[in-house]
């Protein structure tokens, strides 16, 4: 490519699935790479398979890009001047090159059935010969095999593999080689009359001008076939990265038996998509220094594609989880509790969500530090919609058998309703009045702390007691003291 030349890639993925953790690794090395270069990013969608293909899967595959923040420039969604670009409205564009193929020599008709070649290959296997396709109809002449065609005879188009070293020039490996013998003579075009995969890639790639492809290294054996079917049309052989593919802890492709691998999954269980694409590009990538942490602007500024380690990548979940909470720490109360908001919303969690902008805000802040991911709010949060009065039997049986418990409420009654402001200072100011008071009396702060977090929650866990104020204000916790008291009867002297 000259030095002019505008970098043109894509993300193909097949909308036969969710969008995949591997996947989301091949779009954003893909995006990075593009907004990096000032390149062009073109999302395409291999649907040639359209038993396994579905538009949920699409609709999930462009929802998870979107949410993780990667734009395309060029897509089914966006449109463009090379489209279409899902893979099942450009089969005439496939059959019009195959046939190229066949008019050159460089494709042959091949009329073996299934069954046959199953046969074949059974027989093979049962003699210890790998089994590759035995070339038995590169033999029939022009005329026989376009008689038998015409006479309406189901064939596929094979293409003849040259004999040659093939070169795969690849960004992160180098000049990887393959022999042609390893590799048989593949279907470009099935006998139903559908594109093959190999086929379909490499014709979207040179009608579309892209100039790099990268993409896992599932596919390197596939690339040399590309390599030839580019070398066949003429058309110039973009440039390869075949990055590692991502892997469970026990080394194998990562997959559902690992844990979750949608996306999707992650966004439901809430993680925030900067959480996750940082951690995909730190996979196999490290900058210069100790950093961890980075938004996705920053890895367009810093991440080099070229850079990444070509060994084995290893999800780890825990380091998600820790960046997750490092993420999570760098926002606001605001700007977390806009991201819990749809939590609570997916929860059904009416009564909070009808509360005040600020009392949410409160709610939150107090269950931050216990949080790993968005979804971990929801449930903590329950206790702000708890009656007042109501008392659970295990908060119960702590109040009854807590000493002095009349003095210890009074004293926080006393001084919940000595002050009326509801903000942090205030809240703390009363806590500490608290602890003076059974400092006063000899007694352990626990002494009245506990019974007042039993008594205004009603549960014997729950947020800093300083929230608990700032969120029912003095007057309200005093309130909720008061309301316990009918349940305490016979407790209280
Ligand atoms: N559709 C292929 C996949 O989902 C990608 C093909 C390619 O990138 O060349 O694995």
């Amino acid at each position: 490519m000259s030095a002019d030349e505008k970098v043109r890639v894509r993300f193909a993925p097949s909308p036969t699935g969710k969008l995949h953790l591997g996947s989301a690794r091949t779009a954003l090395f893909n995006w990075l790479f593009a907004r990096g270069r000032s390149g062009v990013l073109v999302l395409r969608l291999e649907d040639t398979d359209p038993e396994r293909s579905s538009s949920e899967f699409e609709r999930d595959i462009i929802g998870s890009l979107h949410w993780m923040g990667l734009d395309w420039d060029e897509g089914p969604d966006v449109g463009g001047e090379y489209g279409p670009y899902r893979q099942s409205e450009r089969m005439d564009l496939y059959r019009e090159h195959a046939d190229r193929l066949l008019e050159t020599g460089r494709a042959y008709r091949c009329f073996c059935t299934a069954e046959e070649l199953d046969a074949r290959r059974k027989a093979a296997i049962a003699e210890g010969r790998a089994w590759r396709y035995d070339r038995v109809c590169t033999g029939l002449g022009e005329a026989d095999a376009a008689g038998r065609a015409a006479a309406g005879e189901p064939f596929a188009l094979r293409f003849r593999v040259p004999e040659q070293v093939i070169i795969i020039d690849d960004m992160l490996r180098g000049a990887v080689e393959v022999d042609s013998h390893e590799i048989d003579d593949f279907i470009i075009m099935r006998s139903d009359g559908t594109a093959g995969f190999h086929l379909a890639v490499v014709v979207d790639d040179f009608t579309m001008g892209i100039t790099h492809v990268i993409r896992g290294d599932d596919h390197l054996t596939n690339a040399a076939r590309h390599v030839l079917l580019f070398e066949a049309f003429g058309a110039p052989t973009p440039r390869f990265l075949h990055h590692s593919l991502l892997m469970g802890k026990d080394g194998g492709k990562l997959s559902k038996r690992h844990g979750s691998t949608a996306v999707s999954d992650y966004r439901e269980k809430g993680y925030l998509p900067v959480a996750l694409t940082n951690y995909l590009a730190l996979l196999s990538w490290a900058p210069g220094d100790d950093r961890e942490l980075f938004s996705l602007g920053q890895l367009v500024d810093e991440f080099g594609i070229e850079g990444v380690s070509a060994s084995k990548a290893i999800f780890d979940v825990d380091k998600l989880n820790w960046l997750n909470r490092q993420h999570m720490k760098a926002l606001s109360d605001s700007e977390l509790t806009d991201l819990v908001i749809p939590f609570l919303q997916a929860e059904g969690r009416t009564a909070l969500l009808g509360l005040p902008r600020v009392r949410l805000e409160v709610a939150v802040a107090s269950v931050r530090n216990g949080m790993e991911t968005l979804v971990d709010a929801v449930e903590p949060m329950d206790i702000y919609a708890r009656p007042a009065g109501e008392i659970s039997a295990k908060a119960l049986a702590e109040l009854r058998k807590s000493g002095e418990l009349d003095e210890a409420l009074r004293l926080c009654v006393e001084a919940l309703r000595s002050e009326s402001s509801d903000d942090m200072e205030t809240a703390e100011r009363i806590v500490a009045r608290l602890r003076g008071e059974a400092k006063e009396r000899g007694w352990g702060a626990k002494k009245v702390l506990w019974p007042f977090r039993l008594a205004v929650t009603g549960l014997t866990v729950g947020p800093d007691l300083v929230y608990l104020i700032m969120f029912w204000g003095p007057g309200g916790c005093a309130d909720r003291i008061e309301a316990s008291m009918p349940a305490l009867e016979g407790s209280l002297g």
